[in-house]
């Protein structure tokens, strides 16, 4: 059988060597463009500590993270030797004591049923400060052993070596999808035409103008991040650890030869504007120096820019297009492609060789969601899944009082579609607000909301069952 793949991003290449590795018959057809996302990325493999409360994302992350290190012993075993991969341990960074356990609780809860994170401890600012000594005075820190970085082009590079190796035809060109019926019946490479049993669409942001002509319409759109990469000569940064300071979206990625990344602004509406920007450029610095001042004196080597492929929502968009055979969609894995990408190859591979993946792909279903719609169909309510975005009940008055009743009385309101991707204005930064006093002892989070958490009774430490223990740890 034959399997074509668009796109020689890490999703592509993933499945490429995948399909290949199943005795498929494999082209592979990437055009080198800049703001490509794979080569971009910073590179962070560590999902436990996310914010983002999607279960079904979570899965999708933590099969990534978990299928790394099988991926990465077998290509070594290949003979691959730098990938930029290695298990550095991740801190996530805390607004306060409370944060602190706050983190801790939601790693290990994620823990009991997912990825295995390794230990996870509780680090105050020297024991922070020893593993990444740029870091400012007065942070703590959660650290998770299994967190890790990859350096997203070389192992890209990497898979399309072995999957060269396994006999697949790579090229590079442009290529476009051919139809007859409803059925996808191969692709056209620079003007050649090349039958295939099944294609997979892997091409990042610029899946929209690759499905548009075959009549399907995804909603996806490019994300530009700007990254920086400095370099902190004499620094032996290869074993630091990632540092994630919480709520920015902001982080630093160390890789050996001394360079440390510096990432990332997160900026919708700007289409394939591949720039990069005075204001993109002073808010990765600028985030970085408030975490980290010691990298204050580091050479700025370079600046990369890339789009992130987003979909209408944090999940990706995987799996069979129905009523158009033949075509699969593995894209749509937007601030978290390094870490899904790999194992995301892995299933189209198997989807596009007619085997049974062996997990419900319903969530990432490219459909269903709404996140790819056939051109010219409406979305109707019978279409929407069981998590339709809602709104809050109505907000009713009290009648005797005649004051707001919290909350509202009736039923939440199921938001009809179509749903839209709420995408932040242009260059609004707002949510990349350094949001921590980095003498820790002096909360960003207002008193209130400080209360509220105590009285929940599952993030203050004095609740947590071996507090006392950990304690010592804190900043008196
Ligand atoms: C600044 C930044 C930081 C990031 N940090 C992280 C991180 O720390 N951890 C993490 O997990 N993820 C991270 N990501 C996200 C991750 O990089 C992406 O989600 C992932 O690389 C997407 O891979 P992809 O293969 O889908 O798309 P891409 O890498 O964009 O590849 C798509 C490829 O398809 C090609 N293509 C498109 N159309 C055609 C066509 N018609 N014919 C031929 N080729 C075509 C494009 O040229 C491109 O080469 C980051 C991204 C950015 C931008």
């Amino acid at each position: 059988m034959r399997v074509a793949v668009v796109g020689a991003g890490i999703v592509g290449a993933s499945t490429a060597w995948h399909a290949a590795g199943l005795g498929a018959d494999v082209v592979l057809a990437g055009r080198a463009q800049p703001g490509e996302a794979t080569a971009a990325g910073a590179g962070i493999v560590c999902p436990w500590a996310s914010e983002n409360d999607d279960p079904d994302w979570f899965r999708a992350a933590a099969e990534g993270a978990r299928y790394y290190p099988g991926l990465v012993a077998e290509l070594t075993e290949a003979g691959e030797r730098s990938l930029g991969h290695r298990t550095v341990g991740a801190l996530a960074l805390a607004a306060d004591d409370a944060d602190l356990y706050r983190i801790r609780q939601r790693v290990l809860e994620r823990r009991r049923g997912a990825a295995d994170t390794g230990e996870v401890d509780l680090l105050d600012t020297s024991a922070a400060r020893s593993l990444f000594p740029p870091l400012a005075p007065g942070l703590h820190a959660v650290r998770i052993a299994a967190g890790a970085r990859v350096d997203g082009g070389r192992l890209r590079d990497a898979l399309l070596r072995q999957a060269r190796w396994r006999g697949a035809d790579v090229r590079s060109g442009r290529a476009a999808l051919l139809r007859t019926g409803d059925r996808v019946t191969g692709v056209e490479v620079d003007g050649e035409r090349i039958a295939a049993d099944a294609v997979v669409v892997a091409a990042g942001a610029w899946a929209p103008e690759l499905l548009a002509p075959v009549g399907i319409t995804v909603r996806i759109a490019p994300q530009r991040g700007q990254i920086a990469h400095l370099s902190l000569p004499g620094a032996g940064t290869g074993r630091w650890p990632v540092v994630m300071p919480r709520a920015t979206g902001h982080y630093l990625v160390p890789f050996d030869g001394s360079r440390v990344v510096a990432g990332a602004t997160r900026e919708s509406g700007t289409g394939f504007d591949h720039r990069v920007t005075a204001g993109g450029l002073a808010e990765v610095l600028a985030e970085a120096l408030a975490v980290a001042p010691g990298l204050a004196d580091a050479t700025h080597l370079e600046t990369r820019v890339g789009f992130r492929p987003v979909g209408p929502d944090i999940r990706p968009l995987l799996g069979r297009v129905p009523g158009l055979d033949g075509l699969i969609v593995a894209d749509g894995l937007g601030p978290t492609g390094l870490t899904v990408g790999p194992w995301a190859g892995r299933v189209a591979a198997l989807l596009a060789a007619g085997a049974d993946p062996g997990l419900d792909l319903g969530a990432y279903d490219p459909v269903p969601d709404r996140r790819t719609v056939p051109a010219g169909a409406r979305r109707t309510r019978e279409g929407a899944r069981g998590r339709a975005p809602t709104h809050p009940p109505l907000p009713t008055l009290c009648p005797l009082l005649m004051l707001p009743i919290r909350g509202g009385l009736g039923a939440r309101r199921p938001i009809r579609g179509p749903w839209r991707y709420e995408a932040p204005p242009i260059g609004d930064t707002s949510r990349n607000r350094y949001p921590y006093d980095v003498r820790f002892g002096r909360p960003a989070l207002p008193r209130a909301v400080d209360r509220r958490r105590h009285r929940s009774g599952q993030e203050h430490p004095g609740d947590n069952p071996g507090a006392a223990a950990r304690r010592r740890h804190l900043p008196r």
